[in-house]
């Protein structure tokens, strides 16, 4: 069972809530039984050496090798409907994405109320921590506030940065992939697709079409392809 912890007392993991509460009464585990903690993005693996009535503690026996990807990837996504929307934050946590920026495009038929936004933000942060403790990450991708004004993609770009164009056939991904860097951003478009108005505002951001080949993906299935293509490419 994997933990994310933030207590720690002289190498020793304190769990509490949540996370107290699923050990010492889903699982009923018990001391002497292994756990993994995760904790500043590392992971330990654990033995439980004590079991109060509001918390338990894990003694470190060691740490464990990271399983992050090399390359750090944040995610430039139109906002989709619901049900697909969460399946993208959960796969894309699994393939390793470092961050999410829910985007508003012109065409998005999704619409967020400001006032939601905070309790969607915790919503989907709560789908990717789950998604990270079943693929043994020590990190949850961070989720950023949605972005309505492409211009303030800015502060999101990387070494590399891409948007995803079904219409960008001279530009295949394999020839993109193979080069050398070490962070990555890339942007898909909502179910109606990104204006040619918004694809030459992005390129004066920097952000160069990349196509996924002849047919068109829906925006979930694109994401997944891209991060999976760097998956494999990277061998990570
Ligand atoms: N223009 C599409 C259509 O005609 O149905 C609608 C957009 S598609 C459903 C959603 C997003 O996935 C696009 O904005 C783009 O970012 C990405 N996408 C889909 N197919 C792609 C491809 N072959 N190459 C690159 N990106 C693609």
């Amino acid at each position: 069972h994997y933990y994310f912890v933030n207590e720690i007392t002289n190498n020793n993991f304190i769990l509490k809530n949540e996370n107290f509460k699923h050990a010492a009464n889903v699982v009923k585990l018990k001391v002497g039984e292994e756990i993994v903690c995760n904790y500043h993005e590392q992971s330990f693996l654990c033995e439980i050496v004590l079991i109060a009535t509001d918390h338990l503690i894990a003694q470190q026996l060691k740490q464990l090798p990271s399983t992050e990807a090399p390359i750090k990837t944040i995610a430039i996504l139109g906002i989709i409907r619901e049900q697909k929307w969460d399946f993208v934050l959960q796969k894309l946590t699994e393939l390793g994405v470092h961050a999410i920026v829910p985007t508003i495009f012109k065409r998005s038929v999704v619409k967020v109320e400001p006032k939601a936004i905070e309790k969607k933000i915790l919503r989907w942060t709560k789908i990717c921590e789950d998604a990270a403790e079943q693929s043994h990450r020590s990190v949850v991708p961070i989720i950023h506030k949605p972005i309505i004004n492409l211009q303030e993609l800015e502060q999101y770009k990387s070494e590399l940065n891409l948007v995803l164009w079904e219409d960008a056939h001279q530009k295949p991904l394999k020839s993109t992939l193979n080069s050398q860097f070490r962070s990555l951003s890339f942007i898909v478009g909502p179910e109606g697709g990104i204006e040619q108005k918004e694809i030459e505002i992005l390129a004066t951001l920097g952000f160069e079409t990349v196509s996924l080949g002849q047919r068109i993906l829906r925006a979930e299935t694109a994401s997944i392809a891209l991060l999976s293509a760097l998956n494999y490419e990277k061998e990570w």
